[in-house]
């Protein structure tokens, strides 16, 4: 295999406060210091496109390259299942291969949640065809799929880039898809219509080989949404709709934003970015995070690290001077979002008449066969136009006021919900053990068993209330910022066994009040005894609650 052209850097002065031996290519570090970043440097992972498609389909499973299987696989969106049957306490002390099954996800970038019906429905046929009829909408607006086969990739990425979809870099040391609000260019309130800049920065950077050896992912939004629905705080890179008293409407920038095992809001630098200048600046900090980023330990890898140490002086004059043709100018902070609750389900009308139905699955778990029943549906009762939202939902646009109520009904004969219950909207769900090789525990069948008990035992509790929970510590379904957020663990039972649980967060919020979520060192919860624990809370919260107060007050 051959070494990855590095992009050319000028020599940099050292700045005495600058973190030493983290690994950062500026600082002169050329030699991996790690596997991952061994594995990257002996060659690129975008380069394993070839051998997926000619080599691998042929050899099968066990004919992988244990490098390729592990790791430049991901740069095309394939992870290995979680081998069935494995419990949550094996997790940790297995090696990789012990937990591989032989069957993979299957991840499909969706750049601001946008898709046709007619690619809606490709994804729905793969899934059926080839994947179990199992597909997942996640939390950000990809659709993930599982039971694939390696002998079946070729076909299934033919369809998909047959029809203008992809599966590059939707894993990886990359940069992920970007996330974009699925009402943008229809919602009358919108500050402005980040579509046009999100197609630019996918079309000129998605696959450039200069951009796929980061020192780990790298997720962006861009969005005017009045709801905020992108949760710009908690990106590496956000750019947030704002109006500039004199340059009009572009986007407040914000970077340093992550969650997994250390979490930490993002922040603002400061600047205002016009619309035609989104490229280059998004350009300017992927590259500023590629060339700073520390790649010593991969815990550290993230940019909210960087941020963290160096503080955003820094990074803006650094970003500036270094990447950047011109500097930027102040800008003004993004007004409050206008709904708290950020999701767009439910029935909103569009500056153009029409109405987006945004709807509810339970925890973003679907079939390919209902899918493709959705597809049908934005045929039928709007013009073929779907989106997924950052919360694990689904919206039709395009709906003229006298199909509303026809596409209600047929939604709900697919447990498709437009007017969910607070729990059921409010409820999202990682992976977790089903296929997830680090999780712990269960998450998308608790949930479910979550949101129907709820519904039956707290039917009048109707405040909106988020529950998210996640399989292991890494927080793909953000515990940190829900109200009730799980996050997969081993706790004691009654016997002092230890059992699949979940660590409980309480009080994370994003929006007016950014806040993280709580952890009390003895609020452990077993994973069967989390239905009561959690409609105890709730009942207890209804007891207590004075007029005026919310649980995330509470
Ligand atoms: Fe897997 Fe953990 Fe992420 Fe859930 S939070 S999908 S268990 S890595």
């Amino acid at each position: 295999m051959t070494s990855p052209a590095r992009p050319p850097r000028a020599a940099r002065p050292q700045s005495p406060s600058r973190p030493k031996g983290q690994g950062q290519w500026a600082l002169g570090y050329s030699e991996p210091l790690n596997p991952n970043e061994r594995m990257k440097k002996d060659q690129d992972g975008l380069a394993v496109r070839e051998r997926i498609l000619n080599e691998y389909p042929h050899t099968g499973f066990d004919g992988i390259d244990p490098q390729d299987l592990r790791g430049r696989f991901r740069w095309w969106g394939l992870y290995t299942q979680r081998r069935p049957g494995i419990s949550g306490g094996r997790t940790a002390v297995l090696e990789p291969e012990e937990l591989d099954d032989r069957y993979f996800m299957q991840r499909i970038r969706l750049d601001g949640g946008r898709m046709t019906s007619e690619q809606l429905r490709i994804i729905a046929d793969i899934s059926t065809r080839y994947g179990r009829d199992v597909a997942d909408v996640t939390d950000r607006q990809n659709i993930q799929l599982h039971w694939i086969r390696i002998e079946d990739v070729p076909a299934i990425w033919g369809a998909l880039e047959a029809a203008g979809m992809t599966t590059e870099e939707s894993c990886g040391d990359t940069p992920r898809v970007i996330l974009g609000c699925p009402l943008a260019g229809v919602d009358a309130d919108e500050v402005i219509d980040a579509t046009g800049v999100i197609d630019q920065v996918v079309e000129r950077f998605v696959g450039d080989t200069t951009l796929s050896n980061l020192p780990r992912k790298f997720k962006s939004a861009m969005s005017g949404c009045p709801d905020q629905c992108t949760l710009h705080e908690i990106n590496d890179i956000a750019f947030v709709g704002v109006v500039h008293p004199e340059l009009g409407p572009g986007y407040d920038l914000w970077v340093g934003g992550g969650l997994s095992t250390n979490p930490k809001l993002g922040v603002r630098l400061g600047t205002f970015v016009t619309p035609e200048r989104v490229p280059e600046v998004w350009h300017g900090v992927i590259q500023l995070f590629r060339d700073y980023g520390y790649r010593r330990m991969r815990t550290r890898a993230r940019l909210k690290f960087l941020v963290a140490d160096m503080g955003v002086e820094w990074v803006r004059s650094t970003l500036e001077k270094e990447y950047l043709d011109a500097a930027l100018p102040d800008g003004p902070a993004p007004l409050p979002p206008r709904n708290e609750g950020r999701d767009h389900i439910g029935v909103h009308q569009q500056r153009d008449g029409f109405f987006a139905v945004g709807f509810a699955p339970r925890a973003g778990r679907l079939t390919g066969t209902t899918l493709t029943a959705v597809a049908n549906l934005a045929d039928r009762f709007g013009q073929g136009r779907i989106r997924a939202t950052t919360t694990q939902k689904l919206v039709i646009l395009d709906v003229p006021g006298e199909n509303l109520d026809a596409l209600e009904a047929e939604l709900a004969a697919l447990d498709l919900v437009v007017r969910p219950s607070v729990f059921r909207r409010g409820t999202m769900a990682c992976t977790g053990i089903e296929f997830c090789k680090l999780a712990i525990v269960e998450t998308k069948g608790n949930a479910r068993d979550l949101i129907v008990e709820l519904e039956r035992r707290l039917p009048d509790f109707d405040e909106p209330i988020g529950i998210n929970i996640n399989g292991c510590p890494n927080a793909c379904a953000r515990f940190q910022v829900a109200d009730i957020g799980l996050k997969g663990s081993l706790v004691p039972d009654d016997n002092g066994e230890m059992v699949e649980g979940f660590q409980v967060h309480l009080g994370g919020h994003l929006g007016t009040r950014s806040r993280l979520g709580r952890k009390s060192r003895g609020l452990k919860v077993t994973a069967d005894g989390l239905v009561d624990y959690v409609v105890g809370l709730l009942e207890t919260y209804q007891e207590h609650r004075a007029d005026g107060d919310t649980f995330a007050d509470w």
